[in-house]
């Protein structure tokens, strides 16, 4: 049965299944860089919007939920949803509206010819308007264990994963807002959170600063680095070395969040777009670069909230700028 919906776009039958792409096709009115849930949304509604829409999702398609296990804050689950499950659930609403989605690295771009040039090792495509929505990566301890036990205890984001962490002892790295902020939130949960620190003194503001220190179930270990995460099937021990005395102290905890900053991945734009010092994209008006017809959404350019259901809505608001455009550019 086919459905129209309000602004008389057709919908397909919802039983049939996701057109497969047409890989010879090249030219499109969007493309769509980067497959996370601000660029599936962008491209959920870039299709329904009637717009032959491209996603170049890069090798490894999903963005950082492909890392993480359960998913609770994400609307619509009441149960909630295994990260990679909801970016599969969202790939396939996006195909479904009609977007095509290649699973190919964007190698190069050139945004300043109209239409704008996006090069994989392979292809060359067109876009009349591109959205940016590469994310950003959390910065790395580099350790053994981070990579073992990530998902296993190890994480990169307090808001995601603290409520599993009822009754715990937990570890925070880190010295900047986001590590403040991740203790003091932490401690909602935790029995104790210990904040390890590589140097003596804070990043984060005074604001947050004092209300860490005042927070009793906050330890702080001053000029200290994480040497080691040990466990068995789950993180159970975070090794701790002071860099000063070279004093090391076994800690047993439930889980360890690296709050050390992240990377934007936005090395292909460097030299097209503007970007601030860090590497984030800015935004100009709304979800506008500074170039006309290239906009931004997600983690690329946020550094705040950096939520699945953020993301998601930057995309959307993306698509609806882009919705704009197109229509002044005929
Ligand atoms: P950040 O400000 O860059 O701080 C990163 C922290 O991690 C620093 O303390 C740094 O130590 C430490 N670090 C970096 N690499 C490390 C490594 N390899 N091993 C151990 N420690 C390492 O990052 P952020 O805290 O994520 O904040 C990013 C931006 O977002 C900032 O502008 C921040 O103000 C903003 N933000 C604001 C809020 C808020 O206002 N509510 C909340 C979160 C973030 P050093 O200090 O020694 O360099």
């Amino acid at each position: 049965m086919m459905a129209s919906d309000a602004s008389g776009v057709i919908l397909e039958n919802k039983d049939e299944p996701p057109k497969i792409p047409d890989k010879k096709k090249t030219k499109f009115d969007v493309v769509i860089i980067g497959a996370g849930p601000a660029g599936y949304t962008a491209g959920i509604y870039c299709s329904r919007g009637g717009y032959d829409t491209l996603i170049l999702s890069g090798i490894l398609p999903g963005g950082q939920l492909v890392n993480t296990t359960e998913v609770e804050n994400f609307p619509g689950f009441e149960k909630g949803i295994m990260g990679p499950d909801l970016m599969i659930e969202m790939r396939k609403q996006s195909q479904r509206m009609g977007t095509t989605i290649i699973d190919d690295e964007v190698v190069n771009v050139d945004f300043r010819r109209r239409p704008f040039k996006i090069l994989t090792a392979s292809e060359e495509y067109e876009g009349k308007a591109v959205i940016i929505a590469t994310g950003a990566n959390p910065r790395k301890l580099g350790l053994e264990g981070e990579q073992k036990f990530g998902g296993k205890g190890v994480s990169y984001c307090a808001t995601c994963d603290g409520p599993f962490f009822r009754n715990q002892e937990l570890v925070v790295v880190g010295g900047g807002d986001s590590a403040i902020e991740e203790a003091t939130f932490l401690t909602k949960f935790a029995t104790k959170v210990h904040l390890v620190h590589r140097r003596n003194e804070l990043r984060a503001s005074k604001v947050m600063q004092e209300r860490a220190m005042n927070n009793e179930k906050i330890k702080f270990h001053w000029d200290s680095e994480v040497k080691d995460i040990k466990g068995d099937q789950k993180m159970q021990q975070a090794v701790l070395k002071n860099i000063k005395t070279g004093n090391e102290e076994t800690l047993s905890v439930g889980g360890l969040f690296v709050a050390i900053g992240h990377e934007p991945n936005t090395k292909l734009f460097a030299n097209q777009i503007e970007l601030d010092d860090e590497g984030y994209v800015i935004l100009k008006n709304k979800t506008h670069t500074n170039i006309e017809g290239i906009f931004a959404a997600g983690d690329v350019h946020d550094r705040n909230y950096r939520q699945a259901i953020t993301a998601a809505g930057f995309g959307c608001m993306a698509a609806i700028d882009v919705d704009k455009y197109l229509t002044e550019h005929k």
